[in-house]
């Protein structure tokens, strides 16, 4: 539609909350559908935290907060960041936004000038892409394999780079695939990034937490890193907090402040009583969500036995996240039941038809060759959903 901006024509629209959509609305015409598209902790929001935001409400919370977030939510990040990831940081460098997703948007917004690039190992998260070019960067994908467990390599790095190089963006544990960092892995990342030190690192740790290694670490943590470092974080995964949408960074001074003041003209402070409930949720150590983490790595292990016997999903092990990320090209050229399987998007097309199983396509992801299979879902409707799938596919 030529009425609307060039800006949103060019958009893709988000392909996880697209596939979201559709299978409610299949799911209200009245057909069965198992949902593994969307990123969502199938939990409920653990009982303190619930009260914690009640009491916020009894307490008569209901102003405009600060731009970027209560005083004492940000004592409770820098808390947090020291003791779980031994970062310090000032309350100056901190800002709480709707959302890591609106984090992750104020960034790109604040630091990227038309024609920066911004480096995306692939597979990488869906929004990063089109919230680069909406800010007016180049996404420059950088392909893993499999076969590297979709990690990327301190070689490939230095490949990409260029003198237009703003920004690199990724996540561990990582959306889509599951794979964790390990701190030697990001010291080969980090000795190709000392050699550039205009490049600013985007790192979105909101998987932190649901890490079947048991060891999350993050680039910031280098101190050659540290001062050019943005750590994105937040409460959606970890603590089933997805529709209370509070996110938060730390990050260098003059970054906050420029995402302060994008915020302060887009959408003021974050919402009153989901920061107060955010407290609550960050003052209580990590190992009051680890049955989360445990039921997820149980759901890891059976999800992984069942697709192994799928002939054709070729899957690596997730050691974090609750994505599986099978590569499905060997189905590309086949005709099944009649319809032309050419692209991963056929692929959980047809599956989504066929095998009423709703999964999101590898191309939303920078990878075509696979597709997203998400078990934040019960241990029964992971085994109907493979059962499911397993027939369609006439196995
Ligand atoms: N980053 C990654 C890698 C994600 O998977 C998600 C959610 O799916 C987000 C950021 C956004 O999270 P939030 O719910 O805090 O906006």
């Amino acid at each position: 539609d030529n009425r609307l901006s060039k800006r949103v024509n060019e958009m893709e629209t988000s392909a996880t909350l697209a596939m979201a959509a559709k299978t409610r609305e299949l799911k209200d015409q009245g057909i069965d559908i198992i949902g593994l598209s969307l990123g969502e902790p199938d939990f409920t929001i653990p009982e303190y935290i619930k009260e914690s935001a009640i009491q916020a409400i009894k307490d008569d919370y209901h102003s405009y907060t600060p731009v970027d977030g209560y005083g004492d939510l940000k004592q409770a990040i820098i808390t947090k960041f020291k003791r779980d990831n031994n970062l310090t940081y000032k309350p100056s460098q901190i800002i709480i936004s709707t959302g890591a997703k609106q984090s992750l948007a104020n960034l790109t917004m604040v630091l990227l000038n038309d024609g920066d690039e911004v480096l995306l190992p692939a597979p990488y998260w869906v929004s990063y892409a089109d919230q680069c070019k909406v800010a007016g960067g180049v996404p420059k994908e950088i392909p893993t394999t499999i076969e590297t467990d979709f990690k990327v390599t301190a070689e490939a790095l230095e490949e990409a780079i260029t003198p237009n190089t703003k920004l690199i963006i990724y996540s561990s544990p990582c959306n889509p695939s599951g794979s964790v960092y390990s701190e030697k892995e990001l010291r080969k990342l980090a000795d190709v990034l000392v050699k550039y030190p205009d490049i600013i690192i985007i790192s979105d740790e909101i998987y932190e937490h649901i890490n079947f290694t048991g060891k999350h670490f993050s680039m910031a943590q280098f101190e050659d890193m540290y001062d050019r470092t943005v750590v994105v974080n937040g409460v959606s995964k970890a603590f089933a907090m997805t529709g209370w949408r509070i996110g938060y960074i730390g990050g260098p001074e003059w970054i906050a402040r420029a995402c302060n003041k994008m915020q302060g003209q887009v959408t003021s402070g974050a919402n009153c009583i989901a920061q107060r409930a955010t407290i609550t949720a960050l003052e209580n150590p990590p190992s009051k969500i680890q049955f989360m983490v445990d039921a997820f790595k149980e759901r890891r292990r059976i999800i992984l036995d069942l697709l192994s016997e799928i002939k054709g999903f070729k899957t690596n092990e997730p050691e974090g996240a609750f994505y599986v990320f099978p590569d499905v090209s060997a189905f590309f050229g086949k005709t099944l039941r009649g319809k032309n399987i050419n692209t991963a998007s056929d692929f959980s097309l047809y599956l989504l038809e066929e095998a009423r199983v709703a999964t999101v396509t590898g191309e939303a992801f920078g990878d075509p060759n696979c597709i997203r299979l998400s078990y934040a879902a019960s241990e029964k409707e992971i085994r109907e959903a493979i059962k499911r799938i397993k027939e369609a596919l006439d196995q």
